[in-house]
């Protein structure tokens, strides 16, 4: 339980301009939700959401 191989590598993108800006890691849950978070895009200059991709 809670071994590192329950978590994936993710990458976030900007939704509004698809930059690839930050990676993070997430459990490996088969029911969750795509991350979805407000991040700073430095294309966009501002703070945008930004969601997840492989
Ligand atoms: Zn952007």
């Amino acid at each position: 339980m809670g071994s590192k191989s329950d978590r994936i590598a993710v990458t976030l993108v900007c939704s509004a301009c698809g930059s690839r800006n930050y990676k993070t890691s997430r459990a490996r849950r088969p029911d969750a939700k795509a991350v979805e978070l407000k991040k700073f895009c430095k294309t966009c200059g501002a703070h945008t959401l930004h969601v997840e991709t492989k």
